[in-house]
């Protein structure tokens, strides 16, 4: 059956439904499954939302929706009779984020669903006023639903149509609604579409592959893929290709989001079902950023174990964190010894792009002037004696008197006193430099270093223990 555009009349206002329990005030929707109506529990004054099951191809008689042919009419007839027994699924389910159903009936040869009225935007009205929603703000919105459709799973039913346009904004914060597509799972958390609703597909962009087609297995995993797309939209404010675009080969966009959730959001939106996380509760734990291995305790306190877990891992290199952001959040550590940074102390990062400042302690910023000044009197020792040396062997060569020759000896004698003395300040000093070194310093001399390559920001750390910090603390920007 092939969804055309829906023209049949609504009913008017003031309406009585339901025995006269509610009073109808508006349309206020309509879509390829019925009309959705403000209305008035005529005791209380309560509003709520009525949605009446309606088709393209039926017609409204004095009220009554009619039928053109005898297809529709069975339709219709099947239609209802799978919202009544939906309706009675869902009132059992009670999630703070997901719309309460209160009732279903027959009335008008057809069926209405009485729902909790909800006060606010659908997340995608939200996005297009508000830009993008930050990070925290994105996966609180994405948890609430989450949470909404595991309680729905919980009661073997999948939802099948999450999308931002349904989900609304409330002062408790977002609640899932539009039940449409709700059906019951069985077995092993997998169900067949009965073959009337063949080819009722959800929303290109949010519907997993299987919802394209007629017997694939539709589960949890299908709404973890919408809820993907859903979370991709609120994070980027752009749609992600549909399921069949990107089995074409169209990829998937990658957004300048933290690493660990573009992880979760490729997860959630693989093409097979099988292949994506099985449950919202696995979905979920994908998003929690990775614990830094350090303990951040108060105190600053370096245990032993994770002093050597930075010996160990500082052998292996140097760890590099790719930011598409100058200005970098630096954790209130030093960035050699991954202790308390002092005040004053900041250590100064030299690259072709510009001066930076790190924090750093007032003990390895001096091993690093020590060993600055070591392998500086070094070179100039060294650079020096060179010169010294050759002025000394052409007067020895070309020496013509005993007063010439003297004096050539003499200086090459002093070039190798500048010599050796240029060494022995060097070890001096880089001895004196490795006795201020602790245990868990990285470096000498440069435990950071600075780049810019035009495009992004690339840090370089040799302790990794700030840099898996540095990466914490910088996640949004983190390439
Ligand atoms: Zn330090
Ligand atoms: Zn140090």
């Amino acid at each position: 059956m092939i969804l055309a555009a829906l023209d049949v009349t609504a009913l008017p206002s003031d309406t009585l439904l339901g025995e006269g329990r509610y009073r109808l005030e508006t349309e206020i929707g309509r879509g390829g499954y019925g009309i959705t109506y403000s209305a008035r529990r005529t005791g209380s004054g309560d509003l709520v939302a009525i949605k009446e099951c309606v088709f393209a191809g039926c017609e409204r008689d004095q009220g009554k929706i009619v039928c053109a042919d005898e297809d529709s009419a069975k339709f219709l007839e099947a239609w209802g009779e799978r919202t009544l027994a939906q309706a009675e699924r869902l009132r059992a389910v009670s999630h703070p984020h997901l719309a309460r159903v209160f009732e279903a009936w027959r009335e008008n040869n057809t069926v209405y669903v009485a729902m909790e009225w909800l006060e606010g935007p659908t997340l995608r009205q939200h996005l297009e006023e508000q830009g993008p929603l930050g990070m925290e703000e994105a996966l609180k919105c994405a948890g609430e639903l989450a949470g909404a459709l595991a309680a729905l799973h919980e009661h073997d039913l999948v939802h099948l149509d999450v999308k931002p346009e349904n989900a609304v904004l409330t002062e408790r914060g977002a609640v899932l609604l539009d039940f449409d597509l709700v059906q019951p799972c069985g077995e092993g958390d997998v169900s067949t579409r009965p073959l009337s609703l063949a080819g009722r597909i959800g929303t290109p962009g949010y519907a997993p592959p299987e919802s394209y087609g007629e017997r694939a297995p539709q589960g949890a995993a299908s709404d973890v893929y919408s809820l993907g797309a859903t979370l991709y939209f609120l994070l980027g404010a752009t749609t992600p290709p549909s399921a069949v675009d990107r089995a074409a080969g169209i990829e998937l966009q990658r957004l300048a989001i933290a690493p660990h959730l573009h992880d979760a959001l490729e997860a959630a939106l693989r093409l097979p079902i099988d292949a994506r996380p099985i449950s919202m509760r696995a979905f979920q734990k994908m998003w929690v950023p990775p614990p830094p291995p350090a303990v951040i305790d108060d105190d600053f306190a370096f245990s032993a174990h994770q002093a050597n877990l930075a010996q160990s891992q500082l052998a292996t290199g140097v760890y590099r964190v790719v930011l598409t952001h100058s200005e970098a959040e630096f954790p209130p550590r030093c960035v050699c010894c991954f202790e308390k940074a002092d005040r004053d102390a900041d250590i100064l990062v030299k690259s072709p792009s510009g001066k930076r400042y790190v924090p750093g302690c007032q003990l390895c910023l001096r091993h690093q002037s020590i060993s600055r000044a070591s392998s500086a009197g070094t070179g100039w020792g060294v650079g020096l004696s060179v010169p010294i040396v050759s002025v000394g062997t052409f007067l020895c060569v070309t020496s013509d008197s005993i007063l010439q020759l003297g004096m050539g000896l003499l200086l090459c004698l002093l070039a190798l006193f500048v010599f050796f003395a240029s060494i022995n300040y060097g070890a001096l000093k880089s001895s004196r430099a490795e006795e201020m070194l602790k245990s868990s310093c990285c470096h000498p001399l440069e435990p950071v270093t600075y780049s810019f390559n035009g495009r992004v920001y690339i840090w370089r750390f040799k302790n990794v223990l700030y840099a898996e910090e540095f990466k914490r603390k910088n996640a949004p920007f983190v390439v």
